[in-house]
């Protein structure tokens, strides 16, 4: 079996080493906060005490933080797991980052005969911690058979995709759909508090039906509940939007609906809700309309 690391023990980074763990990997962890890496050390697991630390104990390491910058930090920075990295070592990435870097990064370790996957992942916390994330994979096709088994232990659909940086521009088509989709169940339980619905029967109506989609059926729960923690916050939403309309200017596509969406985000953070969940997306349209979704009258 390979020795794992994993670099991030976030919303996203906890479930999936839960699931690592209880697959019966030997996973060696490492966070910036390191209280974050008790409750996996009283599990088995072994506390790096640094990136590099965590790639000399491992075959396989894995990440998953939040941005560009932290990804290239945690694996190529000073105390990177580069450092500590063996030839014939392969790095998964698991973040959401720019498909750009993603490459120009996978150069960078060919150089040193290391591996990179873009591993992004799809599912929110609840697919974390259930293990049944979609996994959208780019990179060589040796690497990601290799990576593979170890991707069953937390994904349900694991797609090699393509080449380097694919993994990372196929979650950015992701990505649309899912402000897409969180846009249109706002809308539309905005409606039926209005018309004076019941909410907990609208979703039970049509959350099943053509017009269903995950970001209702989740999300939408959510709001009708006034719970606006975040599995995904308003902040790391708008990094993802962000590399949405990079890469949409870099090819010349107007994503209208992309950027309006973005602008609503804004406004909301700007408002210091950036902390809150994505679905907090609905709060942009009741600030327009006057109506609170499971609230009343604003
Ligand atoms: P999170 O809860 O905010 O966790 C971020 C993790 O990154 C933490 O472990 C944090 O360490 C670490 N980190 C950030 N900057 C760092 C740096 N410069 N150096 C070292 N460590 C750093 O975020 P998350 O929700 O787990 O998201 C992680 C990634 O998964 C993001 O790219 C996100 O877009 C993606 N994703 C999230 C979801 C979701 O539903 N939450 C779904 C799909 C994909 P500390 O503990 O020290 O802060």
């Amino acid at each position: 079996m390979e020795r794992l690391a994993f670099i991030g023990l976030g919303i996203m980074g906890r479930g999936m080493v839960h699931n690592l763990l209880k697959a019966g990997y030997p996973v060696t962890v490492w966070n910036r906060t390191a209280s974050r890496m008790d409750e996996f050390t009283a599990l088995g697991a072994r506390a790096a005490t640094s990136p590099a630390d965590a790639a000399a104990h491992a075959d396989l390491v894995m990440c998953c933080v939040s941005d560009t910058p932290d990804v290239e930090r945690v694996l190529l920075g000073e105390d990177g797991a580069v450092h500590g990295a063996q030839a014939g070592m392969l790095f998964i990435d698991l973040s959401t980052i720019s498909p750009k870097a993603t490459r120009q990064m996978a150069a960078t370790l060919r150089a040193h005969g290391i591996g990179l996957l873009d591993a992004p992942v799809s599912g929110g916390s609840e697919g974390a911690e259930r293990g049944t994330l979609s996994i959208m994979v780019g990179g060589e096709a040796d690497d990601f058979a290799r990576a593979e088994p170890v991707l069953r232990a937390i994904g349900k659909t694991i797609t090699h995709v393509g080449a380097s940086g694919s993994g990372q521009s196929t979650k950015l088509v992701n990505q649309i759909l899912c402000v897409a989709n969180m846009l249109a169940a706002g809308e539309a339980l905005l409606l039926a508090q209005a018309s004076g619905l019941d909410l907990g029967k609208t979703l039970q109506a049509v959350g099943g039906g053509a017009g269903g989609s995950w970001m209702l059926v989740n999300r939408g729960a959510q709001v009708i509940r006034r719970d606006f923690r975040p599995g995904f916050t308003i902040d790391l939403q708008q990094k993802d939007l962000r590399l949405v309309l990079e890469a949409a200017e870099d090819l010349g596509l107007p994503l209208s609906l992309t950027a309006t969406i973005h602008g609503f985000y804004s406004v909301l953070q700007r408002q210091g809700l950036g902390h809150e969940g994505n679905h907090a997306l609905v709060k942009a349209l009741e600030n327009l309309s006057g109506i609170t979704i499971g609230g009343g009258h604003a």
